[in-house]
């Protein structure tokens, strides 16, 4: 991982919690600006905490009371909130419907307590037999607040605080869509078992080591409570933003955490000494027919703690990609990492139904349980495929499609809402029996059509880029994008998911079979032959064909169609073996 890390002195290194740093003095406000660097609820509201421009970490709270919708009789409302005795505020409101996109009567029930919140949906969401229904309930709230604030992590911010911390103003002078902006230098302690990569859990033991700016520790477990001061100490010499490990939240950190309780001992994880933030427990769940298990989660408060051998995001597209998707997508930075680029994509569809007053419909089942992309990939059935003949091929050419099925969505308006409308019958679906919507745009296409564009610029700065600094940045910020383009599709037919229908689903790939027919009448038209087609790749044979005629077919298909297929390499020859799906490349 590289990041750049910030020189402090040991003075501004300290703790501090106890108060804010004071940048300035106006009107008995405390202003200042800096990096919204971690957030989470507390009993008033929300902690957030932000990196300063120069100095420590500073902790601010806002009082914040987050809501949820109701549709039901209001005194079945009224009885239920008197009987669990949270203080909230009940204001009638309209808001729309999903389906029909009108505006409906609810009630807005506010929870003065965000520690309280869901307990009070999980109570209310089951009274009297199901008598009241809820809506928009099931975010998780510093995701919830975001959306509220309109502010993100890693965003750029000024704010006004009382000296006590209340935040009173925050302004975002920052923008989740742009595609250069700066990003705090990171402190990063990495916290592993000495040796070489062997999951603990399996039997490797050895001495704990510490790295930091350069400087690494051995610290010997001989004697465990010597052992935990030391690393106390370190913790607080270097006062990390990021607490890097291997294997931290199934198994270093809860052993650690153990021998504290043994000893009595409390190491200084948290930055916040009031939090307590509680992890996730391990558990397992069912994924296309396969036991998956995800491990326990060891959230950290005022700092990140990354596991690097339970994050699929950081892994793929390292830090640059993974704060990317933080932003864009207004998720906590510790719960990303640990998440599936599913949930990063559907948290911006809540963020963009949130935005247009819908009611987001409560899924009392949690649609996280896409481990990773292949899975979503190798469930799709429905795409065209050209199988070819086996054998040697020479002068092939392959072209790629950018994001086939994200861009088909967003230029045909594929959203579970806009399919068989009332109004647009003739608008139709090749192949099936649908037909979608022309005048109403549809939630997933308009949050896809800026993340293709997004895409696309970053594409185009990573080829123009001078330095390979700038061309990594572009290239993972790319890659992180293109991880939540790919899930969208699995998403879209996802019964689970709160946008998710199957019909939807099947409406893309109608699209894309018969795009590429498109494409092969195209290739046909331009003396090309067909040899094997998959997904969102084709592969096209031409006698002595030259990167010039290759390059104007990618054109004239790419006008054609209005999706961009770009060149991916001409091979002289190339064999598609009998029993595989994808062939093996030549020379
Ligand atoms: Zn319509």
């Amino acid at each position: 991982m590289s990041v750049v890390r910030r020189r402090r002195t040991p003075e501004n290194s300290k703790p501090v919690s106890a108060r804010p740093r004071v940048l300035s003095l106006m009107a008995s406000l405390l202003t200042g600006r800096g990096w919204l660097f971690d957030l989470y609820p507390i009993r008033r509201g929300m902690q957030v905490w932000f990196l300063p421009e120069d100095g420590g970490p500073i902790a601010l709270w806002e009082r914040y009371a987050p809501s949820f919708y109701v549709r039901g009789r209001a005194a079945t409302l009224s009885r239920g909130l008197s009987v669990l005795r949270v203080p909230a505020t009940v204001t009638r409101k309209e808001r729309v419907d999903v389906w029909t996109g009108r505006p409906v009567p609810v009630f807005e029930v506010r929870v003065e307590d965000p520690l309280r919140y869901a307990g009070v949906v999980a109570r209310l969401g089951r009274w009297e037999d199901d008598a009241l229904e809820l809506f928009t309930c099931d975010i998780p709230l510093a995701q919830r607040y975001c959306y509220d604030r309109g502010v993100f992590p890693l965003a750029w911010c000024e704010w006004e605080a009382t000296a006590e911390g209340e935040l009173r103003t925050l302004t975002v002078r920052d923008d989740p869509w742009a595609v250069d902006y700066l990003l705090p230098p990171l402190r990063v302690l990495e916290l592993k078992v000495e040796g070489e990569l062997v999951n603990p859990r399996h039997g490797h033991r050895g001495r704990l080591e510490v790295s930091w700016d350069g400087t690494t520790r051995l610290l010997d477990s001989d004697d465990p409570a010597s052992l935990l001061e030391s690393l106390a100490g370190v913790l607080r010499q270097v006062d990390p933003d990021v607490i890097l490990t291997q294997w931290g939240d199934a198994w270093l950190l809860p052993s650690l955490r153990q021998l504290e309780r043994r000893h009595q001992v409390r190491l200084p994880w948290n930055r916040d000494p009031q939090a307590a933030i509680p992890g996730r427990r391990a558990h397992s769940y069912l994924s296309y027919g396969r036991i998956v298990r995800r491990e326990a989660s060891q959230f950290l408060a005022g700092r990140w703690h990354l596991d690097a051998q339970n994050t699929f995001l950081l892994t793929e597209t390292g830090l640059e990609g993974l704060l990317e998707l933080a932003r864009l997508c207004r998720m906590p930075v510790q719960q990303l990492a640990r998440t599936s680029t599913g949930t990063a994509i559907s948290s911006l569809q809540l963020l963009q139904a949130h935005q247009d007053g819908i009611l987001i419909p409560w899924h009392k089942q949690q649609p996280e349980q896409f481990k990773t992309a292949d899975e979503l990939l190798t469930a799709d059935k429905g795409g065209l495929v050209f199988v070819p003949e086996p054998g040697l091929y020479g002068d092939v050419a392959e072209l790629d499609f950018a994001s086939l099925y994200p861009a088909i969505m967003a230029k045909f308006n594929i959203s579970p809402e806009t399919l068989d409308c009332p109004c647009c019958p003739d608008h139709r679906v090749p192949e099936l029996g649908r037909h979608t919507c022309r005048n109403r745009r549809g939630l997933v296409p308009q949050v896809l059509e800026p993340i293709l564009a997004k895409r696309a610029r970053l594409k185009r700065l990573k080829q123009t880029a001078t330095d390979a600094q700038a061309r990594q940045t572009y290239d993972r910020r790319q890659t992180a994008l293109k991880w939540i383009l790919v899930t969208s599709f699995g998403y879209l037919g996802y019964k689970n998911f709160v946008f998710g229908r199957i019909e939807a689903h099947e409406a893309v790939t109608a699209y894309s079979r018969e795009l590429l027919l498109q494409a092969k009448e195209l290739a046909e038209a331009a003396g090309f032959r067909l040899i094997h087609a998959v997904v969102d790749s084709i592969w096209v044979h031409k006698p002595h064909v030259r990167e010039r005629e290759v390059a104007a077919l990618a054109d004239t298909i790419s006008h054609a169609i209005g999706i961009p297929l770009a060149v991916e390499g001409i091979y002289r020859w190339l064999i598609f073996p009998p029993s595989r799906m994808h062939p093996r490349l030549g020379v």
